[in-house]
Order: C-alpha cells, then sequence, then structure tokens
C-alpha cells in the first residue's frame, strides 16, 4: 500500500460536527459514541501508546476515525473493529486510501484468530465505555497476541482495572488482570475533548501482559475463587471462600483466613488455586 501517513490531517470539532451533519447520524448513547475530536488529544494518545511506524494495531470502536487518523499518521498498520453499521461507510470514507482495515463487527463476538494470525499487536482504542472491562478481561485471557494496551475508558473502570491490593478501588478485575499483566492509569482526559461530551470521567490506561504467566495455576479456577472472595466484600476469606476451601487448606496455602478478600495480591489467590487444586485434583474446578 501506498504510504500517505505523512499526509494524514486529524479531525477537529467542527470536521467531526461536519461529518454528523452530512450523514444524518445522532451520537448512539447506547453504543458509548463520544467522539474524540482534539487532535492535541490523539497525538497524546498515540504518543503514550508507543506506537511506531511498521507497529500493527488493534482498534476497538474507531467511530468517525478519530485516533485512527493518528495512529495511521505514526505509520501504523491499523485494523479497526467498529459495530455500528451507520458509522462503517463514513469511517472507510474518511480512512480511504490508508492501511487501515476496517472491520464492521461486535467486538465482544468477534473469532479474534483469523484477524490476529500469529503476530503481536497493540491495542490502542478510545473504548465503547459500557463493555469496557469485560472486553479487556476477556481479550487478555484469549488473546494472547494483544501484548501492549493503551485505552481510554470511565475512570472508575480504569482504576479498578489498575489497582493494587489496598486499594479502595482494588476488585475482582485487578485481580484477573494482574494475572495476565501490569497496569497504570497513564493520564486523565477532560470532557471537553469529545463530541458529544460524555457524562463521566475518562482516563487512558496502559496494560502490558507478562511475558511468561505470573502465577503458576490455571485462570479458570483462580477467577472463580476471587468471584467469591470478592461477593462478599467485607467478609473474611474462611467465610467468603468457604464454599471451596476449608480453614485448614487456607492456612495450609499460608494465607490467614481472617484475612479479607481485597488485601490479598495475586499471588495470594494463586496461592490457595493451588490448595483448592491439590484437593479436588483439579477436576472439578476447572470443569465447571
Ligand atoms: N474511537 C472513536 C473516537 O475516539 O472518536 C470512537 C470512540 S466511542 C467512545 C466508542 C465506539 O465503539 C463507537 O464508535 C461505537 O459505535 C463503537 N462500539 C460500541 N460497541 C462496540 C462493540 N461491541 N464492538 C465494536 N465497536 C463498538
Amino acid at each position: 500500500m501506498t504510504d500517505h501517513s505523512s499526509d494524514v490531517q486529524l479531525l477537529n470539532r467542527s470536521e467531526i460536527g461536519e461529518l454528523l451533519e452530512r450523514h444524518g447520524i445522532t451520537p448512539s448513547r447506547a453504543l458509548g459514541q463520544n467522539f474524540l475530536c482534539d487532535p492535541f488529544m490523539v497525538a497524546k494518545i498515540v504518543r503514550l501508546a508507543g506506537v511506531e511506524a511498521g507497529d500493527s494495531v488493534i482498534e476497538i470502536g474507531p467511530g468517525l476515525g478519530s485516533l485512527t487518523l493518528g495512529l495511521v499518521s505514526a505509520g501504523a498498520s491499523v485494523t479497526a473493529i467498529e459495530l455500528d453499521k451507520f458509522l462503517v461507510p463514513v469511517l472507510r470514507d474518511v480512512v480511504n486510501g490508508l492501511d487501515v482495515k476496517v472491520i464492521e463487527a461486535d467486538a465482544m463476538e468477534l473469532d479474534w484468530k483469523p484477524i490476529l494470525g500469529d503476530r503481536e499487536w497493540r491495542v490502542v482504542a478510545n473504548l465503547p465505555y459500557n463493555v469496557a472491562a469485560p472486553l479487556v478481561l476477556d481479550l487478555l485471557a484469549g488473546q494472547p497476541q494483544l501484548k501492549s494496551w493503551t485505552v481510554m475508558v470511565q475512570k472508575e473502570v480504569g482504576e479498578r482495572l489498575a489497582a493494587d491490593p489496598g486499594s479502595k478501588t482494588y476488585g475482582i478485575p485487578s485481580v484477573l488482570r494482574a494475572y495476565w499483566g501490569t497496569a497504570k492509569v497513564v493520564g486523565n482526559v477532560g470532557h471537553q475533548v469529545f463530541l458529544p461530551r460524555p457524562r463521566v470521567d475518562s482516563v487512558l490506561v496502559r496494560i502490558e501482559r507478562h511475558e511468561q504467566a505470573l502465577v503458576d495455576v490455571p485462570f479458570e479456577p483462580l477467577a472463580k475463587l476471587v468471584r467469591a472472595g470478592f461477593g462478599q466484600r467485607r467478609k473474611m476469606l474462611r467465610r467468603s471462600v468457604s464454599e471451596f476451601l476449608t480453614e485448614e487448606q487456607i492456612m495450609h496455602a499460608g494465607v490467614d483466613p481472617t484475612a479479607r478478600g481485597e488485601t490479598l495480591d495475586v499471588h495470594g489467590w494463586a496461592a490457595l488455586t493451588a490448595e483448592l487444586l491439590s484437593g479436588d485434583g483439579g477436576t472439578v474446578s476447572q470443569s465447571e
């Protein structure tokens, strides 16, 4: 493909407004449609994502292409997954002639394997906020080629994903994310960079997938224990995970049975999971 990346003009507020008006599009709240309309913010996201010429980038929810154009102008080859069939033709027009493959699909239902192949990818996206947390966690669990993530999400979701034990926001997504990688909130994003302006605050989160699994237990039984442990947040572990482990087993795993789930890091959860699997041979908890 011809390299037009240096000619790319980023979309500003009046251009986004004009595209919406010309195509008769009313942004859908149900689909989380708040479009980036600030070229400086787009450039900042691309920079924070560390995108370099030749990188393969997955963008989920490209909308009208604001961020897509920023990624292409950095020399990336972009595969963009957009659900809204009314936006897709407009997006195709905006990125016409550039190194962008547009796929009309629901990112939650997509068969990712043929798209990703064996290559390594970066994910850079202003995610649809209503599905951001399950989307990130499902893709971390299912698609190891997605190595490095820089995504804009609702502030509370970003803080939860990035939280460490002891923090007020530490919860199920924090532990499940820690199984797969490290995460950090790398920036706050003001309402003024979107059209229309969202009602919630936004942050940028950077996630780096571990090269090697951090803990030596399978994911599913760990996730099940974590969900039980946080399901009854202020309860001690001896109560909250009693369906799976006795007090003796918790102690045998080197964990204090009177501790609460929110104080335990992923290594603690892994020790409990190992204990669970040694107790039932792994058969019950892995096959459910
Ligand atoms: N990236 C664009 C930008 O920054 O201007 C748009 C971001 S907007 C917050 C989220 C986008 O995700 C919308 O274009 C919406 O149609 C799309 N979307 C919503 N749910 C989706 C899904 N399940 N799969 C793929 N795209 C989705």
